[in-house]
């Protein structure tokens, strides 16, 4: 999809750009859209797509491809000045403000995205929320929920790599919000436009960020034109 279909997209779910790759939802509480359109998230993206890669690589891509996209869900994380020696003298250099971050994985897509983002952030808490979308109803059923228990205290990376209803993403930050989390980001490698605005009438407070949106869903619930199942391509269950 060219910049300017995604534009087109994104002012028919009433967002509007605010850069190169943001876009910003009207409203009174607006969320943020981030498409990390980097040529090398985009190219990864297009092998991953294609359905004659096999799983090993497929695995390796996603792994690759979230160090990259994490790189700009962090982009915002607040530093501070810390008194440091070189070899040399010594200096105040930047280094991660003390706030605390947790990576929660919605199981079981979520796992392929969350090794590479914690590869990049290793000190962060990781939860698991475990839904499974019912293919009749495409609703969400919960089956695990472990977090830790100072969410309230923490941002929230929240990571899936397939945003397409918008079913389970909203359910799995319900589900953090009432264990505490105030401060929720969203994570995916693909977005459909109706996933998107499902999360932005749910949680409008929400960020997300991803590395493409797609045209729509398919009529059982599919990303078109996707990748297929996340999970299957990832774990070779398919
Ligand atoms: N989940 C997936 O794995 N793929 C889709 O296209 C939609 C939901």
């Amino acid at each position: 999809m060219t910049s300017f279909e995604v534009m087109a997209h994104c002012q028919k779910y009433n967002f509007a750009p605010v850069s190169a790759h943001k876009f910003l939802a009207n409203g009174p509480n607006p969320m943020t859209l981030t498409i990390v359109d980097h040529p090398l998230v985009q190219h990864k993206l297009s092998l991953m797509r294609d359905k004659t890669t096999p799983t090993n690589q497929f695995r390796q891509l996603l792994r690759e491809i979230s160090h990259l996209i994490a790189y700009e869900v962090t982009r915002d994380l607040p530093l501070e000045l810390s008194d440091i020696e070189t070899p040399m003298r010594s200096m105040q250099a930047p280094v991660l403000a003390g706030k605390k971050l947790a990576l929660v994985s919605i199981l079981r897509a979520g796992n392929g995205l969350l090794d590479g983002v914690l590869e990049l952030i290793p000190s962060a808490r990781v939860g698991f929320v475990g839904l499974y979308r019912d293919e009749k109803t495409l609703q969400p059923v919960q089956y695990y929920f472990k977090v830790p228990d100072d969410l309230q205290n923490r941002v929230v990376i929240a990571v899936d790599p397939m945003l397409a209803t918008g079913n389970s993403s909203v359910a799995a930050i319900d589900l953090l919000k009432q264990a505490g989390a105030r401060n929720v980001k969203f994570l995916c490698l693909l977005a459909a436009p109706e996933g998107i605005a499902r999360m932005q009438e749910a949680h409008p407070d929400v960020d997300i960020t991803t590395a493409a949106v797609d045209e729509c869903l398919s009529d059982i619930g599919y990303i078109l034109p996707g990748l297929g199942d996340a999970g299957d391509r990832m774990f070779g269950t398919k």
